[in-house]
């Protein structure tokens, strides 16, 4: 039955993350632990440590991206106030929106209905999709956030960035766990919005254009009934 079916997708997601996170932690180790050979016969380059620090980091992020995962809250339904919740998703970013030069436009529609949502998973989906506008804009841009409301069906929150782009062909694998298109990426941040906008019975939506930059729609529901009682991994 349905149950039976999602408990076994949910028990091979898990194999998959946890051999995925066993390789992903593997890489740093490796070159932690070089770098610490290299110490050790004496010399001590500057570089080594800033090395180990970067690799130390590095699996910080994904031990607690993973850990988000693997071991999610119990969800806490409320009725919230989107736009509120994105002004401070974006008060988290000012000090590093200013330091990269990246200006944020808001454009919200008056009245927008509240929705049932789980509150800090629904500000991870803009963290991590703020995260990645920022990280695509190396220069500096414009991060442009608008809501629309869709009547008593759904709302509709864009976020549309001037960075880099993805192509066709990275578009169909984004959301993958530990697809990442950078040195320093975990891979996880989409796969983990994607799961807790399913969850929350809404979708999420790319577009692109390479150097000009990308659009990511999300949709959520404004009622309860679209809640599923599944939750990542439970
Ligand atoms: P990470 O940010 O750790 O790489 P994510 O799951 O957040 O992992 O994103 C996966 C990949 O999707 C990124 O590595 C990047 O290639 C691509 N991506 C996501 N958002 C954007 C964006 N706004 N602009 C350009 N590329 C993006
Ligand atoms: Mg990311």
């Amino acid at each position: 039955n349905e149950e039976l079916i999602q408990k076994v997708e949910k028990l091979s997601l898990a194999g998959q993350l946890a051999s995925g996170v066993a390789h992903e932690i593997r890489n740093p180790l490796t070159s932690i632990k070089g770098f610490v050979q290299l110490l050790q016969k004496g010399g001590g380059n500057p570089f080594y440590v800033d090395t180990i620090l970067s690799e130390i980091h590095r699996l910080e992020d994904i031990v607690t991206e993973f850990l988000m995962l693997a071991k999610p809250q119990p969800r806490q339904i409320e009725e919230v106030n989107i736009v509120l919740l994105l002004q401070q998703v974006i008060t988290l970013f000012s000090s590093q929106t200013n330091l990269k030069n990246v200006e944020i436009v808001e454009k919200y529609v008056i009245d927008l209905p509240r929705i049932y949502c789980d509150e800090n998973q629904i500000k991870q989906v803009f963290i991590n999709i703020f995260k990645n506008a920022i990280e695509a804009m190396p220069n500096g841009g414009i991060i442009t956030i608008q809501t629309l409301s869709h009547g008593t069906d759904s709302i509709q929150i864009r976020v549309v960035d001037q960075g880099c782009g993805i192509t066709t062909e990275r578009l169909k694998h984004l959301g993958e766990p530990f697809y990442s298109t950078k040195e320093k990426g975990t891979g996880l941040g989409l796969m983990i919005s994607q799961t807790i906008i399913h969850d929350h019975g809404g979708t999420i939506h790319f577009e692109s254009a390479i150097n000009i930059g990308t659009t990511v729609d999300v949709i959520l529901p404004i009622t309860k009934s679209h809640l599923t009682n599944a939750s990542t991994l439970a």
